[in-house]
């Protein structure tokens, strides 16, 4: 991000879409079906696991930090339960990715040599340690760039204990079948974040996994999704006595697909507004520059009278210095390029005559 464009999402979200007099930027308010309520609420995954790689792409809605500052100060002094619709996107993002997780799985089942009950049990011994070393080993990396070196030598002390624990599962792992079988590269599915994982890895390869955006960003999710299911049904009592309350209509009158509707109309309406207006602004900036260039013409014309009646020193001075500005008028030409030659060839007949 440029400088230019922080500074803007820094005013943005300091102070919504009322910014530079604008009342609707997008020609959208927070509360239209278009905006990502997820995104108000900070736990969108587009937004937690773009340029992972996962990155879902933009989001099909609209993200906007000025919008989510409207959203902040707005409930304030009401309830709007967008934490309702957060819960139900993020719940559907989830089981679509354990949905992966089991497809990977079964893929592994496929094509992975298959071990016996026994042989299972001592890979995952293996498997579950090296994960641990993995997340304490990113946790204690974490701890120690945030200065807490007590707490992450703390961890380095645990990570040690855990190391000897799975060189011990290792042997025995390895004891259980021929050479040949325990060089293959085992495979397994991160439950968190549906990575593969290989028995093999080494610290350093688990720490990356453990500490990385990807597998951090959907514990991020996880976790928030845990917390807002923890409330959502006693939510949803509240919006749906709150809805009685006010009569309720007109949630159950407009559909989702009439509001995308609503929404893209008005988007449009607004662009084309904008569109025109911009078009004005063009019309008037060119205006004004051929007023600013007669006003010109008109000040050299008496300058020029002025100096006929002075002295012939005043007036060669006179005349260098609109030679210099002459030729400072003609770099600025060049500069405005092609457009401008059309009106410079027609200010010069006008010289002529
Ligand atoms: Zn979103
Ligand atoms: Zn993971």
């Amino acid at each position: 991000m440029s400088a230019h464009e922080q500074m803007k999402a820094m005013l943005d979200q300091l102070m919504g879409t009322t910014r530079n007099g604008e009342s609707d930027r997008h020609g959208v308010k927070f509360y239209d079906e278009a905006v990502c309520k997820s995104f108000l609420l900070q736990c969108c995954p587009h937004e937690i696991l773009s340029s992972t790689r996962m990155d879902l792409g933009e989001c099909p809605k609209i993200h906007d930090l000025a919008l989510r500052a409207d959203y902040e100060l707005a409930s304030k002094t009401k309830d709007y339960f967008y934490d309702i619709d957060a819960t139900e996107h993020l719940e559907a993002f989830i089981a679509d990715c354990d949905r992966r997780t089991t497809a990977a799985k079964q893929r592994l089942a496929e094509t992975q040599e298959e071990l016996s009950a026994e042989v299972t049990e001592k890979a995952n011994a293996v498997h579950e340690l090296a994960e641990q070393i993995g997340q304490k080993l990113a946790r204690a990396e974490a701890l120690g760039e945030e200065g807490m070196v007590e707490e992450s030598m703390k961890l380095m002390g645990e990570i040690d204990e855990l190391r000897k624990k799975k060189a011990v599962a290792e042997q025995e792992y390895r004891n259980s079948m021929p050479a040949s079988s325990y060089q293959q590269q085992k495979l397994r599915v991160c439950e968190v974040c549906s990575a593969y994982l290989g028995i093999h890895d080494n610290d350093r390869r688990l720490a990356d996994h453990f500490g990385g955006k990807l597998h951090l960003g959907f514990i991020t999710i996880r976790e928030k999704l845990a917390e807002l299911q923890k409330t959502v049904d006693k939510r949803r009592e509240e919006r749906g006595a709150s809805e009685r309350e006010r009569g309720g209509e007109r949630r159950h009158y407009v559909g989702g697909r009439e509001l995308d509707r609503r929404a893209r109309r008005h988007r449009e309406s607004t662009r084309e507004r904008d569109r025109d207006r911009d078009r004005d602004r063009d019309r008037e900036r060119d205006r004004d520059r051929d007023r600013d260039r007669d006003r010109e013409r008109e000040r050299d014309r008496k300058t020029r009278t002025r100096s006929r009646s002075r002295s012939r020193g005043d007036r060669d001075r006179d005349r260098d210095r609109e030679r210099s500005r002459n030729r400072d008028r003609e770099r600025e030409r060049e500069r405005d390029g092609r457009r401008s030659r059309s009106l410079r060839s027609s200010s010069r007949e006008r010289r002529r005559d």
